[in-house]
C-alpha cells in the first residue's frame, strides 16, 4: 500500500541522514532536571543525583510483532514506547527518557515516519519522557525499531520478580486478553478485506479490545496510586505474555508456589463475548493471550484492606509455599498446573 502513494511523497534519500534526524526530533522538548544532555551529542548526558537508574530495551521487528497492514504508524510509534516504559513501570520506578532506534527501507516515505513519530510525540507528552536520542539506518525489507526506557527509583522504591512470600495475596490492573482478541478482529478483517476490499466494515462493537491493541497503556497511574496508597508490592512484573507467563515468573523468581482462581481473572464483557464468537476459552487468552501490559505483582496479606474494593485492582490469587507448585483452580474447583504458554516468538506458526 505505502509503493503506491510514494510519487507524491518525500523519499528518504532526499533528506539524508542528518535531515531526517533533525526533522523527526526537532520538536521533543525537555522536561526532566535529570536530562543534562538530549539529542545532538554523540551520547545524552543523564544526572540522577542520589537515585537509582533503570534501563530496558525492547526490539520491534515487522513481520514479528507487528503488522503494517493493520497496525497504523502512529499508533505503532505510541505502543513501541508503551511496552518499554511498562517495563519501568514494573519495576515500580518513574519513567524519564527513552531512546527511539529506527530501520526502515526506502518503500518508507518522509510521511510514514512523520506519522510513526508522532506517536512517539504523543507518548512522551502523556507520560512526561523525554527523547534523548537513538540511531536512524535503512533496512534491505522491513521496519525495525528498538526502543530504550531509563526511569529513575530510590532504592528502597523498587520492586523485582523475586520476592512473593507464602501467603502473599496475588494482584492484576486492570481486565486482561483484550489486546488478544482485539488482535483476532484485526487478523479476521484484514483477510475479509483481501476477499473484498470494497467492503467497509463495522467494528464499534470491537472497540474496546481493538484499542487494546492498537493502542495500549502503560500503568503509569498504577504506579503512582500504589505509592499513594503506601503499598509497596512484594514483587511485580508486567503482563506482556501472558497471565500465566508471568505468574510463574514470580514463583520461579521468588521460590514460591501459587494458586490461580479462574473465577477471579478480570475480564471485560467484550472480551467474553468476542471469546464465544471466535470459539475461544476466555480464560486460555487471558493466561496466554498476551500484550496487556497490565501490572501483575503480589502484597502482603496486612495490605488488602488499603486495596480492597478500589476498581484498578482484582485480588486472582494467593502465593503458597514452592512445594505445592503453581497451579490455576478451576470453576468447579479442579487444580490445573500452570503451564508458560507465553507468546513465544520461535514457535513455529
Ligand atoms: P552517531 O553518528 O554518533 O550515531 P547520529 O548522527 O546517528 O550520531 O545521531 C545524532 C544525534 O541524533 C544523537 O544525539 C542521536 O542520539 C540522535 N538520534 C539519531 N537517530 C535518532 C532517532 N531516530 N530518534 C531520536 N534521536 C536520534
Ligand atoms: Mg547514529
Amino acid at each position: 500500500m505505502l509503493e503506491d502513494k510514494n510519487q507524491e511523497k518525500t523519499s528518504l534519500e532526499k533528506l539524508g541522514e542528518f535531515g531526517l534526524i533533525d526533522h523527526l526530533t526537532q520538536h521533543f522538548k525537555i522536561q526532566h532536571k535529570s536530562t543534562i544532555k538530549g539529542i545532538g551529542d554523540d551520547a545524552a548526558v543523564l544526572d540522577f543525583k542520589d537515585k537509582k537508574t533503570l534501563v530496558s530495551t525492547d526490539l520491534l521487528i515487522e513481520g514479528i510483532h507487528f503488522d503494517l497492514s493493520y497496525m497504523p504508524l502512529k499508533h505503532l510509534g505510541y505502543k513501541a514506547v508503551m511496552v518499554n516504559l511498562s517495563d519501568v513501570y514494573a519495576m515500580n520506578a518513574r519513567a524519564t527518557q527513552i531512546t527511539v532506534s529506527v530501520a526502515v527501507s526506502n518503500r518508507f516515505p518522509l510521511e510514514a515516519l512523520e506519522e510513526f513519530y508522532s506517536g512517539i510525540t504523543l507518548a512522551c507528552e502523556l507520560y512526561k519522557i523525554d527523547l534523548v536520542g537513538g540511531d536512524t539506518t535503512s533496512s534491505t525489507t522491513g521496519m525495525i525499531i528498538s526502543i530504550t526506557a531509563i526511569g529513575e527509583a530510590v532504592e528502597e522504591d523498587i520492586v523485582y520478580r523475586s520476592g512473593a512470600k507464602p501467603n502473599d495475596l496475588l494482584v492484576v490492573s486492570g481486565d486482561l486478553g483484550a489486546a488478544y482478541m482485539g488482535l483476532q478482529v484485526l487478523k479476521r478483517e484484514k483477510e475479509v478485506f483481501k476477499v473484498n476490499p470494497n467492503n467497509q466494515p463495522d467494528l464499534s462493537a470491537y472497540s474496546y479490545i481493538i484499542e487494546r491493541q492498537l493502542k495500549p497503556e502503560a500503568r503509569k497511574d498504577v504506579v503512582e496510586l500504589l505509592g499513594k496508597l503506601n503499598i509497596k508490592p512484594t514483587s511485580m512484573i508486567d503482563i506482556s505474555d501472558g497471565l500465566s507467563s508471568e505468574i510463574l515468573h514470580l514463583c520461579k523468581q521468588g521460590e514460591v508456589g501459587c494458586n490461580l482462581f479462574e473465577d477471579k481473572i478480570p475480564l471485560d464483557p467484550t472480551v467474553i463475548s468476542a471469546c464465544e464468537e471466535f470459539k475461544l476459552d476466555s480464560t486460555l487468552v487471558a493466561l496466554s493471550g498476551g500484550e496487556d501490559y497490565e501490572l501483575l505483582f503480589t502484597i502482603d496479606q496486612k495490605k488488602f484492606p488499603d486495596l480492597k474494593g478500589n476498581p484498578n485492582f482484582t485480588v486472582v490469587g494467593h502465593i503458597t509455599d514452592k512445594h505445592e507448585g503453581a497451579h490455576l483452580i478451576s470453576r468447579n474447583n479442579s487444580k490445573i498446573p500452570l503451564t508458560a504458554q507465553g507468546w513465544n516468538s520461535f514457535a513455529k506458526a
